[in-house]
């Protein structure tokens, strides 16, 4: 799409407001909207914004910055209003200087797809992101309260859960999604929405529009959705499982070798022996809270052991049936409170030092490690994810290829920021402790 064809079609379908979209470090989704008389400016990239005020982005002397509209991925949000439609952009943000700045996530998965792009390969991403809907209090205050007490594929009477769900899948269909799939989760009140894979940068941008319509149509049906990983205790978390595969630029899926072990190729399983390598360094970046943590423990249908598998669902990397175009790995271990660009970027830039180093992936451990002994673990080499977020960064800090994939600046704030999240969060005296120790000592 051009610049020309854009104002043409917001004049042909009553678009008077145009959102600037793109997110900070953590990936929370922030938006610039400007009214149709700035429409020509904003096609133009030449919408400023205050970036000292946004998480991690600059310091206080920089901080004024532009919004790049990436004019492929202009899209009309399919509500109507008094006033008129919103359109969105998905944008790249650059200095004042009209360099790339380099604090922007959605260019940190540029330059590692670039890096691919070298090597011949175009990464292919689909995700599976999980989320819970809870009521709210009179007051429109989330509870923990979910709205239903269904389970993995149940057939429940039409709830209100089921009607939001419902109308999130044709929000999505009317912005141009392709929708697999759509079920309640084993948890209470938890939805899993599935839709189709796409080279990475698109489904990085597929994942932030996901995630704000989920918002927003739960919203809209009086309840409250969140991609916190592990909001209850007790029962499973929100995955985000990430199916990855790289093509080559004539379309065909290098993953596949129909003569090879699993008909798996050499860079099969060097991209996953680059996975499994990195996994316990990048997941800071696709599991990025202190909570991530809290659902990377057994029991409960997420990792915890850094192994492949073809089979079992314990593992962290599985290799789903499907071969031919579809051969692909699925990772396991995101959670959707991550940024999608970063998870991306970390993920790809693992698996290709995988495949550049030559590893190899080993045999598929087909057996369900929960239930080996520490003895037959360490046999088999199979190491453990970090068990909280402080672990995971000490690893990140040393790992330079997920240095390098993040870029210096994003690196530094991330760290710093996460830093601060795991300094704040053993301060605070938790309700647990509370209920374990004030009668007993
Ligand atoms: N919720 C699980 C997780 O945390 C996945 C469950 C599933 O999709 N089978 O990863
Ligand atoms: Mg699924
Ligand atoms: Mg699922
Ligand atoms: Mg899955």
């Amino acid at each position: 799409m051009d610049k020309k064809e854009i104002l043409e079609r917001c004049r042909a379908e009553d678009v008077h407001f145009l959102r600037l979209v793109f997110t900070d470090i953590d990936g929370i989704i922030k938006n610039v909207e400007v009214p149709e008389s700035q429409f020509e400016k904003a096609l133009n990239g030449e919408i400023m914004f205050d970036g000292s005020s946004i998480e991690g982005f600059t310091r206080i002397e920089e901080s004024d910055m532009l919004l790049k509209p990436d004019l492929d991925t202009f899209c009309i949000y399919p509500w109507q209003s008094p006033h008129g439609k919103v359109a969105r952009l998905m944008c790249d943000i650059y200095n004042p200087d009209e360099t790339p700045f380099a604090g922007c996530p959605r260019q940190a998965l540029k330059r590692v797809a670039a890096k691919a792009a070298e090597r011949g390969y175009r990464m292919m991403a689909g995700v599976e992101a999980e989320f819970f809907l809870f009521h709210r209090d009179p007051d429109g205050r989330p509870n923990h309260q979910t709205h239903d007490v269904g389970a993995y594929f149940d057939l429940t009477p039409m709830d209100l859960g089921e009607e939001a769900r419902r109308d999130m899948v044709t929000v999505l269909e009317q912005m141009g999604f392709e929708i697999e799939a759509a079920h309640h989760e084993v948890a209470p009140g938890q939805h899993e929405i599935d839709f189709r894979y796409a080279e990475a940068l698109k489904t990085a941008d597929n994942v932030v529009d996901f995630k704000f319509v989920v918002k927003k149509v739960a919203k809209d049906h009086g309840l409250h959705a969140t991609f916190m990983p592990k909001p209850l205790f007790g029962v499973n978390g929100s995955g985000m499982h990430t199916h990855q595969s790289l093509f080559d630029f004539a379309g065909n899926n290098v993953f596949y070798d129909p003569k090879a072990p699993y008909q798996l190729s050499a860079v099969a399983r060097g991209y996953i022996a680059g996975i499994l390598d990195h996994v316990r360094a990048f997941c800071a970046v696709t599991n990025p809270l202190v909570n991530s943590y809290k659902r990377l423990v057994p029991g409960y249908e997420a990792p915890v052991n850094v192994a492949w598998s073809e089979k079992n669902r314990s593992p962290l990397v599985r290799v789903p049936a499907r071969r031919g175009l579809g051969t692909r790995c699925e990772v396991r271990v995101p959670d959707p409170s991550c940024n999608p660009y970063l998870a991306l970027a970390v993920m790809l830039a693992a698996g290709l030092d995988g495949v550049e180093r030559g590893l190899d992936c080993g045999e598929p451990v087909n057996r369900n490690i929960f239930e080996m002994s520490e003895r037959e673990k360490r046999r088999l080499k199979i190491k453990q994810l970090p068990a909280n977020l402080a672990e995971a960064l000490d690893n990140l800090e040393r790992d330079r290829v997920i240095r390098e994939a993040l870029g210096e600046h994003i690196f530094e704030n991330f760290l710093r920021n996460k830093r601060e999240e795991w300094k704040q969060y053993i301060s605070v005296v938790h309700q647990w402790e509370r209920d374990q120790y004030l009668e007993q000592f």
